[in-house]
């Protein structure tokens, strides 16, 4: 083969191609050919104040952290699709590559970490119990032990009620929380168990409004990460995107504006790499 001819136009492609390759396999969603570029993140669609899919748009604590992330990446707003990532399909989303990063209050343990790396942690939350405004029979995590509860397939907040926090519960698992809210009001179960920092965006939605409390149980550590697919160099980068951040004060303000409305006391930024067990 001749080269005779290598028009500006064609060594630019080439020089893409080549960067294309470059990046690895795990950077199949984002073409590197300039304005169409794309990068897919998972989040939560159901969970007000974290995640949640809106007429209106996207919106929620991990939205802006996941933003913020791709900005860092080299992606604007308008270039991220969000995909829905339930707590049940995030280690297999991420090692199938249908997202390059979850930001979906994803808790970081050792048996995920089997699976898959998670940058930061950028949240530390508790696992707390939703109940019924006029319920005021729970008021300590054993009495879990007599009541119907509901939480969600592949959370940690599932296994916990079964491995520590009360083995005799009767325990429903459904796909999502916000599938045990209507449980909960037509009283099918007596407490939705979660994250507190979830559960306070629930309680504080309008068509709630003085029907739920939280009754304020920190009965775990969750320490939220960034999944990626393991061994992503992505890992670094959005761990330097974190520390950013928190240091330039948009952590602070994602805080206010998501939390706030719900009320919900968030404990101060996480180091990176400090996982509280
Ligand atoms: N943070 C917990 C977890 O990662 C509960 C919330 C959730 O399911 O997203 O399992």
């Amino acid at each position: 083969m001749k080269l005779r001819k290598v028009t500006a136009a064609s060594a630019a492609v080439l020089a893409l191609a080549v960067t294309a390759t470059a990046c690895g396999s795990d950077d199949k969603d984002s073409s590197s050919s300039g304005g169409d570029k794309k990068i897919t993140i998972g989040i939560k669609f159901d969970q007000p104040g974290i995640g949640q899919k809106t007429p209106q748009g996207y919106s929620g604590f991990d939205v802006d952290v996941a933003t913020y992330i791709a900005k860092q990446l080299g992606y604007k707003a308008d270039q991220i699709e969000w995909k829905e990532s339930k707590s049940a399909d995030r280690e297999t989303m991420l090692q199938r590559g249908d997202v390059k990063f979850i930001a979906a209050s994803y808790s970081i343990t050792p048996e995920r970490q089997e699976k898959v790396d998670f940058a930061g942690p950028y949240l530390l939350a508790h696992q707390d119990v939703l109940v019924r405004a006029d319920d005021n029979s729970i008021k300590s995590p054993s009495d879990l032990n007599s009541k119907k509860l509901c939480s969600v397939t592949g959370s940690t907040s599932a296994q916990n009620v079964k491995d520590k926090l009360a083995p005799k519960a009767n325990l429903l698992k459904y796909p999502t929380y916000s599938a045990c809210l209507t449980g909960l009001q037509n009283k099918a179960i007596d407490g939705l168990t979660t994250d507190d920092s979830i559960l306070a965006g629930y309680a504080a939605q309008a068509s709630f409004k003085g029907k739920f409390k939280l009754a304020g149980f920190k009965m775990t550590n969750e320490n939220y990460g960034i999944g990626v697919k393991k061994g992503s160099d992505l890992k670094a980068k959005i761990n330097t995107a974190l520390e950013k951040m928190v240091s330039d004060g948009a952590w602070e303000k994602a805080v206010t504006a998501n939390f706030g409305p719900a009320n919900y006391k968030n404990e101060p930024a996480p180091k990176i790499g400090d996982i509280k067990k």
